[in-house]
């Protein structure tokens, strides 16, 4: 059964939760520039995740980056956009088709009916697809989810045995918050698709703003696209850049992902936003994603070279060194780094390895 719902989140991963009141912000809205605005999570990290946003302020109407986990979390958002501002969301970038990111889409939809939403090309075929199965599988599962985390906290275990810590308790009290949120939104739940696509990049020049959106390559998925806006060097990242630990799910191609990476680079970000996690002011934290995922992709395809089956692959691929350097000694985030870079990471790269795909 525990086996069955970790691999129900695997599927689809990334959603969040939390356990504060309704009266308590669940995310800091930090201003990064002149009319552009992050809003931050507050949640501990974990299982489940809510995302980031952005709002890009621009002279007659507004761009938002990314939507939420459930549709209360949405509304919040967007009731913290109407305190900076009445001019109307046109815009809608979705960096991904995760459901963490495109859930509260139809709120923007309700609110402003012109609205637009971009995502990259292939994301369009991918969120009726792999998605409607992954968000199928989520939702038939949400209730014993939620149970199974409160459970945990009751009996002070983690999932995989051990005394709960304080952080771990935190973390799945947060989890079965933002499950219980999303349960609340399937009833009414209208997932909407991109309505603008791009292949590769799209610049939308607005007065003085230009915001560009561009495929740097495959990465957390087939189909990211990062924001960037060149004048202020503000860089949305997307889940191409998840912090404390990073994301490199069974939808990511770990092959290409850190030459992705390379390119975000070379735009010389001034400021990075991720899709989770903390805003960032330097590179540090990207060139120490790219050292894991070289070091992923290059054993993964060294064990394929040496005829090796997945079994022995899982065993002979050594990521403890980066386990030590992205988890340090929390017990929760070295359980983040199994499950969400680990096990799906080497499976993806041996997968693209043994294929011949990517780099
Ligand atoms: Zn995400």
């Amino acid at each position: 059964m525990l086996k069955n719902l970790l691999a129900a989140f695997i599927l689809s991963i990334l959603f969040t939760s939390s356990t504060r009141p309704a009266d308590v912000e669940r995310f800091d809205v930090q201003k990064l520039g002149e009319g552009v605005y992050a809003v931050i999570r507050r949640e501990p990290p974990g299982l489940m995740f809510d995302a980031n946003n952005v709002f890009i302020i621009n002279e007659r109407n507004v761009i938002v980056v990314d939507s939420n986990f459930s549709l209360a979390s949405t509304k919040e958002v967007l009731a913290a956009l109407r305190k900076l501002t009445d001019k109307p969301v046109r815009y809608v970038i979705n960096t991904h088709w995760h459901d963490d990111h495109i859930t509260g889409n139809q709120i923007y939809r309700e609110a402003f009916p012109n609205v637009e939403f971009i995502g990259q090309e292939s994301a369009v075929a991918d969120i009726a697809g792999m998605g409607e199965k992954n968000r199928k599988g989520l939702q038939a599962n949400t209730p014993k989810l939620i149970k199974l985390f409160r459970e945990q906290v009751e009996k002070k275990k983690n999932l995989a045995g051990q005394d709960l810590t304080e952080e771990e308790r935190a973390s799945y009290l947060k989890d079965a918050g933002l499950l219980e949120r999303y349960l609340e939104s399937i009833p009414i739940l209208q997932i909407i698709a991109p309505t603008l696509t791009v292949k590769d990049k799209l610049t939308l020049r607005r007065s003085t703003r230009t915001v560009e959106i561009i495929h740097l390559g495959r990465g957390h998925t087939p189909a990211d696209l990062v924001v960037y806006l060149p004048q202020e060097g503000i860089l949305v990242a997307g889940d191409l850049v998840v912090h404390p630990v990073p994301l490199v799910g069974s939808t990511s191609l770990p092959a290409d992902y850190a030459a992705t990476l390379r390119k975000l680079l070379e735009l010389k970000p001034k400021v990075i936003v991720p899709g989770h996690g903390i805003v960032m002011q330097e590179d540090s934290y990207v060139r120490q994603m790219i050292r894991l995922l070289d070091s992923i992709n290059t054993q993964a395809k060294a064990a394929a070279r040496r005829g090796e089956t997945l079994e022995q692959a899982r065993k002979s691929v050594q990521l403890e060194e980066f386990r030590r350097e992205f988890a340090g000694e929390s017990q929760l985030k070295s359980f983040i780094f199994q499950t969400y870079v680990v096990t799906p990471g080497v499976a993806a790269a041996y997968r693209q390895a043994l294929s011949g795909t990517g780099n």
